[in-house]
């Protein structure tokens, strides 16, 4: 019972003992003076109490054998609770001063009370009529001359304050909010509904304990004391905390604390209204997390334009300036070989960058492709080797191959392509941030996978990069200082394809002292096509077979030329076509022609077309597509033509004699 509740019984409590009181005094002075009474409440000093005391007191005779009650007095208290005066009412029937008096239930108080004689006790109910309304609570008795008094009470400010107060609990009660009471030295006092749904704990277990049971231990402990300095000195608190349930749960609040000061300003209570925001600080958290990765995106973007111009713009430098410097009539044969090779490299650089850009497009479209076939590892890394041991010499680097299967073991079914790709992006950064010592790349068996390495002495890789740069765009150095080309692309392009493949990557890296890259692969062993991939690795080895007659067909006179030089290097006999048609008719004319190389966009007849008549012609005659994007789109429009193998352009000279020799 809180201290208004308590005021108000005790003030019940007086209000009985005076009624009993007045009841005496009123059933004395009937006996004694009946005489008087008939005139109302006529002598002193009886008359006095009834003019002065606090309560309404209404004096009836019943008529009409009890069905009706006419008011013979009504002191001051009751004109001022009914707003009427002794004159309006005296004489007259209740019924008729108070109309509402049945719906009441006062009337068949009244009744019983006088057919009875036994007190009877009206309890607080409302009265309304057009005059007026509010809440009374009667006490009525029979005095011995058979007079009916009712003794009542206003209690409307007090029912008002009641019907206030139960809506404030069931406030509390019902409130979406966890709310709890503490006593001054933080003892809970009350929970409401919602702690228990929360914490787990009940009100019964919480009650008496101090609100520390909550703690998560994750807080720290200065929150708690700026908390007890605000609340003791009267002001609000306001925060958030990590807290534990009972099933040791964590969830998120956002808590108001407030003391409770009673009617002399002293603290004598806390309250705290508490929301759980474990789900809104975990959308907030996403939130923060994507805004900054949009805005580390954005850096990036703009790092990266600056960096891929500079990264087109030098190549396409080279190439321009030393094709420039080449018409120079004065030039020596060993000046022309160099800047001829300066071309190439600056070509294989833009080359290597937009492969980069365009397969980074197809991922992010969804369009890459995979093309699994029976590959010999120990090839592509003797190859990858090959390609790499000069760049390795000229920077005096020591640069090794590792093998881990023999070759007929090392034969599994992956997507040739792209493993040389992610070797050479690895061997190549390998070389690039390598000055002195070793760069050694190879694999080994591992279960059921093949993990690759490539291991170098270089710069290494602070720790706090080491995941970011799989993200595209990142380098380590994203400054316009940058030491080292590059457009930090590669490596999240490799760990894409690895992941394609069925594999994963991550590295070690010291800084200063260098870096080991990893990746795996599953491991298929020999596959069903056993025989054949041991042909193709055996013949990966031999000799290109000595005038081999080759149809190249290619709109292209540059094309034509090239891929006639790279053939001719290896002794076959190469025929050309500039159209689909012409292709055809060579068909038709050349029995010798052994495999056709067929660009697919040309005009005349395209090479989807000549490749569906050259197959009327000779259908076991193989047909070799180059395709300047070779999509999925593009790939299968070949193969539905009858292109057996489908190579992008520009042509990789030895991925070409490797397809061709498949077949000659
Ligand atoms: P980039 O084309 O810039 O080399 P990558 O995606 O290949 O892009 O590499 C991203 C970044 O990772 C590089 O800019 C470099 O800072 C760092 N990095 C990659 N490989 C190595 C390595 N072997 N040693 C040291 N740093 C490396």
């Amino acid at each position: 019972m809180n201290d208004e509740e308590k005021t108000l019984s005790r003030l019940c409590e007086e209000l009985s003992v005076l009624r009993q009181k007045v009841a005496e005094l009123e059933s004395a002075a009937a006996i004694g003076r009946k005489q008087n009474l008939k005139q109302g409440v006529g002598e002193e000093p009886f008359r006095q109490l009834f003019e002065n005391i606090g309560n309404g007191v209404a004096i009836y005779d019943a008529r009409d054998e009890g069905n009706d009650f006419v008011f013979r007095d009504f002191n001051k208290s009751a004109e001022k609770i009914d707003k009427i005066s002794r004159e309006e009412v005296v004489g007259k029937s209740v019924q008729e001063c108070f109309p509402s008096i049945k719906k009441f239930g006062l009337f068949a108080v009244l009744q019983r009370v006088w057919r009875t004689g036994v007190p009877q006790h009206h309890p607080v109910s409302m009265y309304e009529d057009k005059r007026i309304v509010g809440w009374r609570e009667n006490y009525v008795f029979k005095l011995p001359g058979g007079e009916i008094v009712a003794v009542y009470d206003d209690v409307t400010r007090e029912k008002q304050y009641e019907e206030k107060l139960k809506l404030a609990v069931r406030a509390i009660e019902q409130n979406s909010a966890t709310v709890v009471f503490t006593d001054r030295d933080a003892r809970i006092e009350y929970v409401n509904p919602k702690f228990t749904e929360l914490t787990g704990y009940s009100a019964r277990e919480a009650i008496g304990k101090n609100p520390k049971i909550l703690q998560s231990g994750q807080m720290p402990r200065e929150l708690y004391e700026e908390l007890w300095q605000t609340i003791l000195a009267g002001k609000e608190w306001q925060g958030e905390f990590l807290n534990k349930k009972k099933n040791g749960d964590l969830y998120w609040e956002r808590a108001s604390i407030s003391p409770i000061v009673n009617d002399h300003g002293a603290i004598t209570h806390f309250v705290a209204v508490k929301e759980d925001i474990t789900e809104k600080k975990k959308l907030w958290d996403e939130l923060v997390t994507a805004k900054e990765k949009a805005e580390e995106s954005d850096r990036l973007k703009s790092c990266f334009l600056a960096n891929i111009s500079h990264e087109i713009r030098t190549p396409m430098n080279g190439i321009l300036g030393f094709s420039a410097l080449l018409k120079e009539p004065r030039l020596s044969g060993e000046e022309k070989e160099q800047y001829i090779a300066l071309i190439h490299e600056s070509g294989k650089r833009m080359l290597s960058i937009i492969n980069n850009l365009i397969d980074i497009s197809r991922i992010e479209t969804g369009e890459m492709s995979l093309n699994p076939g029976t590959t010999s590892i120990n090839a592509v890394l003797e190859n990858i080797h090959a390609c790499f041991n000069k760049q390795a010499q000229q920077k005096g680097l020591s640069f090794s191959c590792e093998i881990g299967l023999s070759a007929r073991n090392s034969v599994t079914v992956t997507d040739k392509t792209k493993l040389s790709q992610i070797l050479s992006h690895l061997v190549g950064n390998a070389l690039k941030y390598t000055s002195e010592g070793e760069v050694v790349f190879g694999y080994k068996k591992n279960g059921e996978m093949l993990e690759f390495y490539v291991r170098d002495t270089g710069i290494g890789i602070p720790r706090d990069h080491q995941s970011k740069i799989f993200e595209r765009f990142r380098q380590v150095s994203l400054d316009a200082t940058r030491e080292y080309e590059g457009a930090g692309l590669g490596l999240s392009l490799s760990k894409k394809f690895v992941e394609m493949l069925g594999g994963s990557m991550w590295l070690h890296s010291t800084p200063g002292k260098g870096s080991t890259f990893y990746f795996t692969l599953p491991y298929t062993g020999f596959s069903n096509s056993k025989a054949q991939s041991e042909k193709d690795t055996e013949k990966e080895y031999s000799q290109f077979p000595e005038g081999v007659t080759i149809l190249v067909v290619d709109d292209d006179s540059i094309s034509r030329l090239l891929l006639k030089g790279v053939l001719s290097g290896q002794r076959a006999k190469v025929i050309l076509a500039e159209n689909g048609k012409e292709a055809v008719e060579k068909v038709e004319q050349e029995p010798d022609i052994r495999v056709v190389l067929m660009d697919m966009k040309m005009p005349v007849m395209n090479g989807y077309e000549a490749t569906s008549r050259i197959k009327e012609i000779r259908p076991n005659l193989p047909v070799i597509a180059q395709t300047a994007f070779a999509d999925l789109d593009e790939s299968k429009a070949a193969r539905d033509a009858g292109c057996d193998v489908v190579l992008p352009k520009p042509i990789n000279s030895e991925e070409l004699l490797a397809e061709i020799l498949r077949y000659v």
